[in-house]
């Protein structure tokens, strides 16, 4: 099952749940019981775009001469 991030637009809380099927539809923040959440698209692209620097997008190693 996949798990969401979602902040809550109310007081800024940013929590994770687990979403089953159809169940989004009931999230709540769990500090405030807002249902005024906005779902962050998470862990995936948060990860793997830092490493190496931007200026070698071109390539996958962290060393070739262009790096720098
Ligand atoms: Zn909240």
């Amino acid at each position: 099952m996949p798990i969401y991030e979602y902040a809550c637009s109310a007081c800024s809380e940013a929590f994770e749940t687990i979403v089953s099927g159809r169940g989004e539809k009931d999230v709540r923040c769990p500090r405030c019981e807002s249902k005024d959440v906005v779902r962050k698209f998470s862990v995936f692209a948060s990860r793997g775009t830092t490493k190496g620097g931007a200026s070698c997008s071109s390539c996958s190693a962290t060393s070739c001469s262009s790096c720098g």
